[in-house]
């Protein structure tokens, strides 16, 4: 599959968003530090990354991002992961910190619920890509769960029967660190179902 002609923004105000960099530039796609509003100008999608949904939400307004991300989700594909997800979702549950949400995918989220950073753990996740079955690792660090699911929302993939990978429209969202490994199934998940159009997933389809 070829990539080359698409840009994907890496959300690069803390977080681990270098490894997310990798995968992009490993399926073939050019990258972009998504730092400004005017960063988003131009690019396919974006990722955003885990790390630290508290420090992220801060910096969202500090960079003037709040407006321009919203925007954005409401026409262009994103994929966030763990704090990113966070971000995404409507709600927080026991908000003590008072992040303040996009509310791009319908789900509430509690932070930290699969406990401490001494507690994480990698697990294989099986997903249903819509009646293709993947399995790949995902990294659980001080992750997110998963408390409500909207009904315009489907659960690609569950953990111990909590919903991990979710999606509504152009949003994927995931409570697990998928960029960790080498191993890019998710994001080409992403690539060929939120970025391609329908001429180029015929393309691809027809061989
Ligand atoms: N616990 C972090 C938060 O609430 C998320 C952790 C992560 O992204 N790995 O923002």
């Amino acid at each position: 599959m070829n990539f080359a002609d698409k840009t994907i923004g890496v959300l690069a105000l803390q977080g681990d968003y270098s490894l997310h960099e990798r995968q992009i530039i490993a399926l073939g796609a050019k990258v972009r530090q998504v730092r400004l509003p005017r960063d988003l100008e131009g690019i396919d999608a974006l990722i955003m990354p885990g790390g630290e949904s508290t420090t992220m939400d801060i910096l969202i307004d500090r960079f003037g991002l709040r407006e321009p991300l919203a925007t954005f989700g409401a026409i262009k594909p994103i994929y966030g992961t763990c704090a990113g997800m966070i971000l995404l979702a409507r709600n927080i549950e026991r908000n003590q910190a008072g992040v303040k949400t996009l509310g791009l995918i319908d789900i509430d989220v509690a932070r930290n619920d699969y406990g401490r950073q001494i507690y994480s753990f990698e697990e294989e996740i099986e997903a249903d890509f819509h009646g293709e079955k993947k399995r790949f690792l995902g990294g659980f660090i001080r992750a997110p769960r998963v408390t409500r699911v909207g009904p315009a929302v489907t659960v690609l993939a569950r953990f111990q029967d909590w919903p991990v990978l979710v999606e509504q429209n152009k949003i994927l969202a995931a409570t697990f660190h998928s960029e960790l490994e080498s191993d890019t199934t998710l994001l080409e998940y992403f690539f060929v179902h939120f970025l391609l159009d329908r001429a180029d997933t015929k393309r691809i389809l027809d061989g």
